[in-house]
């Protein structure tokens, strides 16, 4: 394994990485955060679907808040929930009330033939680029070293549309995610963040009043403080 446990980063930060690596090193690498509406409401929604004991519905074990970690992949995290399908012959059992002595028993039996699918709660809608879904298989692949499963897919529930999607792990998404967790760690060992470059999804960003794109887009920082003063002489003169 190429990572310990001291070398471990937070699983969440990828889904931060693929928006924008600038804001990935703003919160993990400088600690700013800004809340907002939206992100208080996405935290609320984690909460809801950390919160609650494991329980066994229609057959199936569904678990919240399981901690994960990969020592290939070196992160840290939790899933919202995972939900462990039986093979047909097999019921999941229900006698264990705890999360890890259920789980140990489990790994203990054996998971041959059952369905593990990691689920992960969003407030929005299905995004265009691979946050999310990278965020999912980081999770899925968590789960394939801690358990010794394959796992083929995850399901990502959006709020506003109150439902949830399928997401296939295929190769090009391993590879994806693979690359992700190497760059967070190669960002996290050079301490630096990236300059600002002024797009669309900066209006969207909880950090825009902090990460100042637009100053940041037309020249340096101090290029824009001179540029301030200036304008500010010049009205003061008038
Ligand atoms: S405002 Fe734009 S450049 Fe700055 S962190 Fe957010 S997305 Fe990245």
């Amino acid at each position: 394994m190429p990572y310990t446990e001291d070398d471990l980063l937070p699983l969440s930060a990828l889904q931060h990485l693929l928006f924008c690596e600038r804001q990935c090193a703003l919160i993990h690498v400088e600690r700013l955060w800004v809340e907002n509406r939206f992100t208080a409401e996405g935290q609320v929604l984690h909460r809801q679907a950390h919160d609650g004991k494991p329980q066994t519905r229609d057959g199936v074990r569904i678990t919240r808040g399981l901690p994960l970690s990969s020592f290939s992949l070196g992160l840290t995290g939790k899933a919202d929930v995972v939900e462990f399908r039986p093979p047909a012959d097999q019921t999941a059992d229900d006698q264990a009330t705890s999360l890890a002595g259920w789980l140990r028993e489990r790994v203990a039996l054996g998971l041959a033939g059952w369905t593990v699918t990691p689920i992960e709660y969003k407030r929005g809608s299905p995004k265009r680029n691979d946050c999310d879904r990278v965020q999912l298989c980081a999770q899925a692949l968590c789960l394939e070293e801690m358990l010794s499963v394959h796992i083929e897919a995850g399901q990502l529930f959006y709020g506003e549309k109150r439902r949830r999607f399928d997401v296939p792990f295929d190769e090009q998404l391993r590879a994806t995610t693979t690359e992700a967790a190497a760059t967070l760690h190669a960002m996290f060992q050079s301490g630096t963040t990236p300059p600002a470059v002024r797009e669309k999804k900066c209006d969207t960003c909880s950090l825009l009043p902090v990460c100042l794109p637009d100053a940041m887009s037309r020249g340096s920082a101090s290029k824009h403080f001179d540029r301030q003063l200036k304008q500010s002489l010049a009205v003061t003169d008038g």
